[in-house]
């Protein structure tokens, strides 16, 4: 239950997170666009007005710079803004210097009482491309001049563009953007909805197996545990009885406490092996000498339990591996081999090449493994069989670190059927 309520409160963040990202990039992409496409479409008329007031400022240097016929006095009148360039879209403004609207003829009496009649004089932005909009309703783009020539009343020019259109066509791009925006949310909370669920599924699936893992390690340290202690209860009923007399109870007591070191000494492998903390030590090894070294003691075992033991050593190399790990991965191995074989099974250990790698095969004629559980024997405490492996002193966690080891070596490791009967673990090592 709390475990579950654990699950949906971190997939829940993590949908929020995923949204937030989502949300985030389109917001940027959409403001790019959007920036991108009022900049494209104000640009012509900001290139019409800035031309338009260069014209007017070379009309006005050129005037100064040029003595003036007549005794300074100008026999054209005012200069006419309108004379170098009559680019028709724009509407020159002449203001004074208190505000008032100099030249209402010229910008024509339609134009000036349909728009411009309470338009006030803005002097905050001076030779600067500025927007304003007239009774709420219509768009213009305006660049402000002050005027230096002293020979009239003219204080400021105003040059104006009408930009309805191109508003129009902003607006509803603007439209476009929010009810994308809003399909573009409601699509992301189902995405981010999976792949919130995608991204909790090998988080709940390790919880899983750490939380198996905890539980089958207590339950198997438990068990010698509570058989030690039994057996120390018992003898301490007794304490005037002779030890030969309660040998039995030591030595099991014994037994288990030497299980148990070899449990915990084998979880703390695994445990390593889990947060990456164990390095290999690699060096060179010629593999038949050492795996001729490793088996002498074995050969002994077998001999002394009525097994046949065999070698067919044929690879005449070096490999860079871990001699530690080889070590204990060969002991695995064979410690399986006799565990899982009686009297005149036969028990062998085979090398030899193929495609550039080394293999090496253990082999037993012994009681084999049934092939629907043949995967599995390398998951950890998987035993075929619970009450036998006891018996025998297995926990079920030989495999998986035989498999931690030849991967760690880059190698493969399974199991194959005999022929006859029995297992042959094959393990492939690179050269
Ligand atoms: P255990 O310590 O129980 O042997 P392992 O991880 O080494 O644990 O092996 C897991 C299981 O695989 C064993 O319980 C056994 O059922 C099966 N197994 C391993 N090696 C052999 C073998 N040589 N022959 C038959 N079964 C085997």
């Amino acid at each position: 239950m709390f475990k579950k309520k654990i699950f949906r409160q971190q997939q829940f963040k993590f949908m929020i997170l995923n949204l937030l990202a989502f949300t985030i990039i389109f917001a940027i992409f959409g403001i790019i666009i959007f920036s991108q496409v009022q900049n494209t479409l104000y640009s012509k008329t900001d290139e019409e007005l800035s031309s338009f007031k260069n014209k007017i400022a070379d009309h006005f240097s050129g005037e100064i710079k040029s003595p003036m016929p007549n005794n300074g006095v100008d026999p054209t009148g005012p200069p006419n803004r309108r004379q170098k360039n009559p680019n028709p879209r724009i509407m020159v403004v002449e203001w004074s210097e208190e505000g008032q609207i100099l030249n209402k003829d010229e910008i024509g009496t339609l134009l000036y009482e349909n728009y411009l009649y309470d338009y006030q004089l803005d002097k905050t932005n001076i030779d600067q491309v500025t927007m304003t909009r007239i009774h709420d309703l219509y768009d213009f783009r305006y660049i402000l001049i002050e005027d230096t020539n002293e020979g009239d009343e003219i204080a400021y020019t105003q040059l104006m563009i009408n930009v309805d259109p191109e508003q129009l066509i902003l607006n509803n791009f603007g439209k476009l953007i929010i009810i994308c925006s809003v399909i573009f949310i409601v699509l992301s909370i189902s995405a981010s909805y999976f792949l919130s669920k995608k991204m909790m599924t090998p988080i709940i699936h390790s919880w899983n197996k750490q939380a198996e893992f905890v539980e089958n390690a207590s339950h198997e340290l438990r068990t010698p545990l509570t058989i030690i202690q039994n057996k120390l209860e018992l003898l301490l009923t007794a304490p005037q009885e002779k030890i030969a007399s309660k040998f039995e109870n030591i030595a099991l007591s014994l037994a288990e406490t030497r299980r148990l070191s070899k449990l915990t000494s084998d979880l703390l492998t695994l445990a390593r092996a889990d947060s990456a903390e164990t390095q290999l030590v690699k060096q060179k090894i010629h593999v038949d000498s050492f795996i001729r070294n490793v088996c002498v003691p074995y050969s002994e075992i077998a001999e002394s339990q009525d097994k046949h033991f065999w070698l067919n050593l044929n690879s005449d190399i070096q490999i860079e591996a871990d001699e530690v790990r080889l070590h204990q991965l060969l002991v695995i191995l064979l410690d399986n081999a006799l565990k899982y074989t009686g009297e005149n099974d036969s028990i062998g250990v085979k090398t030899y090449l193929e495609e550039q790698r080394i293999v090496l095969e253990v082999s037993d004629t012994g009681i084999g493994i049934k092939e629907e559980n043949r995967k599995q024997i390398f998951e950890r405490f998987y035993r075929e069989d619970k009450a036998r492996t006891r018996e025998s002193g297995g926990v079920g966690l030989g495999l998986s670190i035989a498999q931690w080891i030849v991967e760690q070596h880059n190698g493969t490791i399974k199991a194959i059927p005999n022929h006859s009967k029995g297992t042959t673990f094959k393990v492939k090592l690179p050269k």
